[in-house]
């Protein structure tokens, strides 16, 4: 569809773009076909969320949101479609436009920039100047709201002076920018005080509230793999609520959060019947067992399921990659909590590394380690999120290969690992090396080498404590999701 000829022959309606999912196929994003009238689907969803928030939080029409939304920017499929991420499609949209952009603080033409510097600096400067409005603030999912954070962080001390002089600096340079932040950056003397009292302190715990005193609660993600960053966000938030609101993907908005103030441990999704078709793969122990599909309706309590979608857009019994489990009934409607998404190992932000991507980028670099006659003899990895953006580590013990005579593992340097890490970093995916590189939202991928006999002391220790030795594998390590090495 993508490089034939503009509409389907598959569907009544033609597909009119194509959405970038970082559920990635080979290495490179896969391209979800889409409808016009999904954004229909997509504004339904969305316009139910501040009813049910209202439900919990009274006086949240006093004030504003406090969003930092983001688009990248797109290219057109040899057929001259567009293709871009379902955010970028949204809020390029008349429906963005009309009923959201003006309820938060970040002018629409910063959200419209593509260049990611330049919109978040715009959307801080917006944000610091309408502190008192903020009643909630938020991003989609967690990760960009840490990298908010840490982006004032690096640039309060610029950010003040701009706002002591009420003029936005050179390094925001889009003409459409500037012309929106004019109309809200006023020269404020107490408010750049203000700033340089609250940051150069050093003491970032409950920055938000304290620049934002009336935020009520922080609207993100914390579901999935973004519940590594749930300690930090409370750490910066001063301990305000976090709400979860909503779960969605390039091929079709899935559903809501009907208790969106329960602690993120025990947040369930109510999915709307009326957004795609949705079946369900019963999973067995972790795979999915290829048995019958089961109706949305005739899900059980208490069992876990891959979820599979026909959407208006053209996917047929399409398996999006997420396995829920049912929590219990809206109603008659089932509600699901995010269990994990299938075969993703790795992940800081959008990035889904798997196991055979890893695998696969590991045996590239550890070719560069032949001339100095070692080899990987075992590895694991984990998601390092102690900084901000986080990153990838993997762990490898090296042993002296025979055919290089032992030079040994004594002459794998400091000047090697880095090229090996490069390597690692060049053979993941394509969304990887967008947000490592384009949107710096993954630091770099470092390796760290472990004492020799460190995997199987790892072995002797999961043996000791009752594991199979013919069964034992290494699984990586993801501390921030409260999981450790199991066998
Ligand atoms: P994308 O394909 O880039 O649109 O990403 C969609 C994927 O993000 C989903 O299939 C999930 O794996 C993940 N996701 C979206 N919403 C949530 C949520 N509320 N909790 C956990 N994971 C989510």
């Amino acid at each position: 569809m993508a490089t034939g000829p503009p509409s389907s022959q598959a569907l009544g309606t033609p597909i009119s773009e194509f959405l970038l999912s970082s559920g990635t196929s080979g290495g490179d994003p896969k391209l979800i076909p889409t409808v016009k009238d999904e954004l229909d689907r997509r504004q339904l969803l969305y316009s139910l969320l501040m009813p049910v928030m209202n439900q919990f939080v009274p006086g949240l029409d006093k004030g504003t949101g406090l969003y930092f939304l983001f688009v990248r920017s797109e290219t057109k499929t040899p057929s001259g479609l567009p293709a871009r991420p379902v955010l970028t499609s949204y809020y390029k949209s008349d429906h963005f436009k009309k009923h959201a952009s003006n309820t938060c603080t970040s002018p629409l033409a910063a959200i419209l920039c593509a260049d990611v510097f330049q919109s978040m600096y715009a959307q801080m400067v917006s944000g610091l100047c309408q502190r008192h409005r903020v009643v909630r603030a938020g991003t989609v999912f967690a990760s960009v709201l840490l990298r908010a954070i840490q982006f004032l962080q690096q640039h309060w001390e610029q950010l003040a002076a701009n706002i002591e002089h009420g003029e936005l600096s050179p390094c925001v340079s889009d003409p459409a920018v500037r012309a929106a932040v004019a109309g809200i950056l006023q020269p404020d003397h107490k408010l750049a005080q203000f700033i340089r009292t609250g940051c150069s302190n050093g003491d970032w715990a409950g920055i938000i509230v304290r620049i934002w005193p009336n935020t009520k609660y922080l609207d993100t993600i914390v579901t999935g793999s973004m519940a590594q960053y749930f300690p930090i966000l409370r750490y910066y938030s001063g301990d305000l609520p976090i709400a979860s609101t909503k779960y969605v993907s390039s091929e079709c908005p899935l559903g809501l959060n009907l208790h969106p103030m329960c602690d993120p441990s025990e947040v369930s999704y109510t999915i709307m019947p009326n957004l795609a078709y949705f079946e369900f793969l019963p999973t067995d122990g972790g795979v999915a067992a290829a048995t019958e599909l089961v109706e949305l309706a005739r899900v059980e309590a208490g069992r876990e399921y891959e979820v599979v979608v026909t959407t208006y857009g053209g996917l047929s019994r399409y398996r999006v990659g997420d396995v829920l489990r049912v929590t219990g009934f809206h109603n008659a409607a089932p509600r699901f909590r995010f269990v994990r998404r299938s075969g993703a190992l790795l992940s800081v932000d959008a990035d889904k590394t798997d196991e055979t991507e890893l695998q696969r980028a590991v045996e590239r670099a550890s070719v560069l380690l032949r001339p100095h006659g070692a080899a990987v003899l075992d590895y694991t990895s984990r998601v390092c999120t102690k900084t901000i953006p986080g990153h990838y580590v993997v762990y490898w013990e090296l042993t002296a290969t025979a055919q290089q005579g032992g030079v040994g593992t004594g002459s794998v340097d400091g000047n090697v690992l880095d090229r090996c890490c490069l390597e690692i970093e060049e053979a993941l995916s394509y969304v990887y090396w967008v947000l490592r590189v384009v949107d710096g939202a993954i630091r770099p991928l470092e390796i760290r080498v472990v004492r020799p006999g460190t995997f199987e002391e790892l072995v002797n220790l999961a043996v000791s404590q009752g594991a199979s030795m013919g069964q034992y594998k290494v699984t990586p390590m993801r501390d921030g999701l409260g999981r450790h090495p199991t066998s």
